[in-house]
């Protein structure tokens, strides 16, 4: 994984791709598959710490569930609380809707999408296919160049990793003078419900 709040900035720009989706929901999503990773470590610590939550099948399932739960019940306290955004507004955004529920599904697949060509192993397709069976693509083009695993995971993780803080730099700097925390945790202001979504 990339630290997981790196997932933000790919998150953002997603929740930009189509007008219809709800950022609140396209971000809890974006990070919610890394919960497992620490719980991982505590209770089956014999098993790879990426798993249920990083495949597609316990992502569209088990983590889209977990993220419109989060979004749902926390972010508006939470964001309103250290960001100052208007709690109404968020509280709006967060309704369960269609479109917040497809928000929170593309948010976890842009999870996965961005964990895929970095990570050494992935359980995109377990429990069908064998997690350590899947090579991150970025991974393994430094392994063609010549490095060692570990090397050539560092390089792909650090790789992905800058380029997220250049692009959240990117965001930030676009938005400091026109409502940088409203544009930053609450997108497009809730509009009136249209199209399929809804
Ligand atoms: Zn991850």
């Amino acid at each position: 994984m990339p630290v997981t709040p790196f997932h933000y900035p790919f998150a953002f720009v997603v929740s930009k791709l189509d007008r219809r989706l709800i950022l609140p929901g396209v971000v809890v999503g974006a990070v919610i598959p890394d919960i497992e990773v620490p719980l991982m470590w505590v209770f089956f610590p014999s098993l790879p710490d990426h798993l249920l939550l990083h495949s597609l099948i316990g992502a569209s399932t088990v983590g889209l569930l977990l993220a419109v739960f989060v979004t749902r019940v926390f972010y508006a306290p939470i964001i309103s609380l250290f960001f100052g955004v208007d709690k109404g507004d968020l509280d709006d955004a967060c309704r369960v809707t269609p479109a917040l529920v497809a928000s929170c599904l593309i948010g976890v697949w842009s999870h996965l999408l961005l964990d895929y060509p970095m990570h050494w192993y992935n359980p995109i397709l377990w429990p069908w296919v064998n997690p350590f069976d899947v090579m991150g693509p970025l991974v393994q083009f430094f392994i063609v160049s010549g490095l060692g695993l570990g090397d050539a995971f560092w390089m792909a993780l650090n790789l992905t990793q800058g380029a997220m803080i250049v692009l959240w730099a990117v965001i930030i700097a676009w938005y400091l003078n026109r409502g940088l925390w409203r544009n930053h945790w609450l997108g497009r202001p809730a509009e009136a419900p249209s199209g399929p979504f809804e």
